[in-house]
């Protein structure tokens, strides 16, 4: 099957670039996003090895995650007030938190399932207007506010880079990781606690995420797309 081995040849070549630029490859969590492809060709993926999954509407995290409730279903897209309570049963991580209204009914919706809800805050590292995520300036707040819930828990950032230029990406990704790095030292978040996963990295720009430091990269097309295959 195409999948299959599109997914062995990207987890390996992630381990080479691991390896290139001296990252132990357990370091980095690769997410296959599944959100173009129906929920068979998923277990074309888990053949080839994959554990995590990516996607975007609640419908499909609902429906994928009930047939391979043995994955971990990462939820990846734009969250709607109303479908928070759809999306915290099934969602192992919430990649993509970035408004302070959320944060109550995922908190909400989390102490219902009995869980303590793993999430990301999204930022906006290039201020393009089309992308989602609080500034950079808005951080630190939005950051303050998230770890005060008891029923949820701050694991780290994410962020989207702009198309077209690696260097453009790469200046957002490490923008993202001084972020990261800016809050860990800021003295904002409780004692013993700290902010470890820098969610970045896609089909096109994943390499230059892991040397800038990525502990989870979100794939989609170079797993799912015959026409992404090398
Ligand atoms: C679709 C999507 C991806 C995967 O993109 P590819 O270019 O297909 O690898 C990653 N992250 C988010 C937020 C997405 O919506």
């Amino acid at each position: 099957m195409a999948i299959t081995q599109q997914y062995i040849d990207v987890a390996q070549q992630v381990a080479n670039i691991c390896e290139a630029c001296g990252r132990n490859p357990e370091e980095v969590c690769l997410v296959a996003v599944s959100k173009t492809v129906t929920a068979d060709k998923v277990q074309d993926a888990i053949d080839g090895g994959a554990s995590h999954f990516g996607e975007n509407r609640p419908e499909q995290i609902m429906e994928k995650h009930a047939m391979y409730s043995d994955s971990d279903w990462h939820f990846i897209g734009n969250v709607q007030s109303r479908r928070i309570k759809d999306i915290v049963p099934c969602a192992s991580l919430i990649h993509s938190v970035y408004k302070q209204e959320h944060l109550s009914k995922i908190d909400a919706a989390a102490r219902d399932a009995e869980k303590v809800q793993d999430i990301l805050i999204e930022v906006n590292v290039s201020g393009e207007e089309s992308k989602g995520g609080v500034t950079p300036e808005e951080l630190p707040q939005m950051i303050t506010q998230a770890v005060a819930f008891e029923n949820i828990r701050v694991c780290g950032l994410m962020t989207m880079a702009p198309q077209g230029s690696i260097d453009v990406a790469r200046d957002c990704f490490r923008g993202l990781r001084q972020l990261r790095d800016q809050i860990n030292a800021s003295g904002i978040l409780p004692e013993g606690k700290s902010l470890s996963e820098l969610s970045m990295g896609m089909s096109e720009d994943w390499q230059c995420a892991i040397e800038e430091g990525a502990t989870i990269i979100r794939i989609g097309r170079a797993i799912f797309s015959e026409a992404f295959a090398r």
